[in-house]
């Protein structure tokens, strides 16, 4: 495959080289439920600003699950729901504001305002679709498999490649392996490899991180995944389509963690003929919900029309305010307005 390797507008990087060189005070900032590319590409950031002599404040709106902990710098990581006035503070007197992996403010759930109203000169850097009109700078590409890709493209733009030491690259390597699926989606560009390569030039472990990430759940985890997977997943090979449902009572039974189910909705996928899978999953608040595909299926259009939500097109995400059985007969009622999308071919 022939790759057009895409370049940044210079204009933008003068005046992201000139944001960083002036800031006093940055602050990076995440998604809400923060997973592997949105830690590892703010961690990244984070180790290059001090590498740039600065002293930033790494904010995510709240907690993430432990096999990201290990990643370095994961110990000066602000989390709103624990910290209110330290995050409100530093978003506050922020000269510069670095917002990654996410498209919209409201994906901070609950920072949106602090976030909107702050004075600081707002840098977007982000793959998803559609950004909102927030910043004032903007490093929007969905052609990257990651914002971890990004970041990378966006250090060699600035000419700061050799500034990638092991420690950026095993936080920028952990963004690109999460978003792909170890390689397995969203990963067809010779760039990601490129990328790649010269992470490893770096002399990180790639078999390290890929422990590190996927090799560290609790028994409960694998319980929990096995009891989805025989009891709680419908298949309706009509459509195409699985999904897994857990209430809050079962994941109570399990002992359920943060980030103990990511990666289910993945599993479906797996049988013959499947493209199109959903996890709904209750909680105190109301149902969240993932989506993926395989192939032409729009998945962040279904979440966006249907359930709140938006996302990549084979990756996305939404939720609903109605009961888990509610929730599921309304995505089970939908599925025949999309037979034929869902039968097309890939
Ligand atoms: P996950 O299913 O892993 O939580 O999310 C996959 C992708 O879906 C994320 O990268 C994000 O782009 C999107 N996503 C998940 N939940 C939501 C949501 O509630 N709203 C929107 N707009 N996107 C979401
Ligand atoms: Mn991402």
């Amino acid at each position: 495959m022939k790759d057009n390797v895409h370049i940044i507008s210079q204009k933008d990087i003068n005046q992201l080289k000139d944001t960083i060189e002036e800031s006093e005070k940055p602050v990076i900032i995440t998604h809400y439920n923060p997973d592997g590319d949105a830690i590892g590409s703010a961690l990244a950031f984070y180790h290059y600003l001090i590498k740039k002599g600065k002293n930033p404040v790494i904010i995510t709106p709240n907690d993430y699950p432990e096999f990201l902990h290990w990643m370095p710098g994961n110990e000066n990581v602000v989390v709103y729901k624990r910290n209110n006035g330290t995050v409100l503070n530093a978003l506050k007197d922020a000269d510069a504001i670095f917002a990654l992996d996410f498209n919209d403010p409201d994906r901070t759930n609950g920072l949106e305002n602090y976030l909107k109203d702050a004075s600081g000169k707002k840098v977007l850097i982000d793959h998803h679709p559609e950004p909102s009109d927030f910043a004032d700078l903007v490093f929007s590409f969905t052609q990257y498999s990651s914002t971890a890709e990004l970041v990378y493209k966006i250090f060699e733009s600035l000419g700061d490649q050799d500034l990638v030491d092991s420690t950026i690259a095993e936080c920028l390597y952990t963004g690109i392996m999460t978003d792909t699926g170890s390689f397995n989606y969203n990963s067809s560009r010779p760039y990601t490899y490129f990328v790649v390569s010269k992470l490893i030039e770096s002399g990180i472990s790639k078999d390290k991180i890929y422990w590190n990430v996927y090799d560290n759940y609790s028994a409960d985890r694998m319980r929990l995944l096995g009891y989805c997977l025989h009891k709680k997943m419908k298949v309706f090979p009509q459509y195409r389509t699985a999904y897994i449902a857990i209430s809050k009572d079962e994941l109570k039974e399990f002992n359920f963690a943060p980030g103990d189910s990511e990666g289910f909705v993945n599993y479906p996928l797996s049988i013959k003929g499947i493209r199109f899978t959903a996890i709904f999953i209750e909680n105190d608040k109301h149902v969240k919900i993932s989506f993926r595909s395989k192939g032409k299926f729009s998945t962040n259009k279904f979440a966006e029309d249907n359930f709140n939500g938006g996302g990549h097109i084979n990756a996305s995400g939404g939720y609903s305010h109605d009961s888990l059985d509610e929730t599921l007969k309304k995505f089970e009622s939908l599925l025949s307005n999309y037979k034929k999308q869902l039968n097309e071919a890939m």
